[in-house]
């Protein structure tokens, strides 16, 4: 008896032994796929930018059920990339709804969890994908003084804070929810295109010495104040553009 169980015991171990192989060498083949998208900030700069490698650039947003960004604000957005890349097969922007992870106030690397069960769609041939998260709830550590409304974490990876952008457009003088998810969509895009000094060289001093991969330009785009609430109050619904020198980084980076 005892040993017909040790006997079981013995056989269930190797199963599960060869079911761990197995699922090894699937997470092998998997990172393969997904390693161009698995890169430090700003190392996709030119990728992004130009068609030298990419002709095409598709960005999968998943957004938590009752979280989904406005339609203008995917509007802007898609004519911000529009103004400054070179895409000549085109921009797609997928969008698809997810539950929540229940995981608010979020660490980046709770964040890129998230991202690991969610993201589906990876670079492929000429193909550049870029994936957006909005998150129901706030990054970890904000304060009544600073919030975070969005991060960009990786080569082609960010996520926007949209329970904190839903709170702060509902106080007084506030723009619109639709002005600062474009506001912040485009900041943190920008990131991911290198700006500033952080993958797309400087063609000029304007990197912020208080603020590093931020512009020293008040009210560019690239701002610091843009990733923090405080930049956002008193901008009614103008959204903020990058300035000439941002651009002219951009543009001798291979961007438009
Ligand atoms: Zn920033
Ligand atoms: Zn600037």
């Amino acid at each position: 008896m005892q040993i017909t169980k040790l006997i079981g015991y013995l056989l269930i171990s190797s199963f599960i032994l060869i079911g761990c192989s197995d699922d090894d060498d699937n997470t092998l083949v998997t990172n393969a796929l997904q390693s161009g998208n698995k890169k430090p900030l700003g190392s996709s700069a030119n990728d992004l930018l130009s068609a030298t490698n990419f002709n095409s650039l598709t960005i999968e947003i998943i957004a938590v059920q009752g979280f989904e960004p406005t339609t203008t604000a995917i509007q802007g957005f898609r004519e911000f990339l529009q103004d400054r890349l070179f895409k000549p097969d085109g921009i797609t922007i997928t969008q698809r709804s997810v539950p929540s992870s229940g995981k608010a106030p979020f660490s980046i690397e709770e964040i890129a969890e998230i991202e690991n069960t969610t993201r589906t769609l990876f670079n492929k041939e000429d193909d550049i994908t870029v994936y957006v998260y909005f998150a129901d709830g706030s990054k970890e550590n904000d304060t009544n003084e600073q919030v975070t409304l969005g991060s960009a974490y990786l080569n082609t990876s960010m996520v926007i804070y949209e329970g904190t952008l839903r709170a702060l457009s509902t106080r007084p003088n506030s723009p619109s929810l639709s002005a600062v998810e474009t506001a912040t969509l485009n900041h943190e895009f920008s990131h991911l295109m290198g700006l500033v000094n952080l993958g797309t060289p400087l063609q000029s001093e304007h990197e912020d010495p208080n603020a590093s991969n931020h512009c020293n330009v008040s009210s560019c785009l690239m701002e610091a104040a843009i990733e923090f609430g405080s930049g956002m109050m008193g901008m009614g619904d103008v959204i903020p553009e990058l300035d000439a020198q941002c651009i002219a980084d951009l543009q001798a980076n291979g961007g438009r």
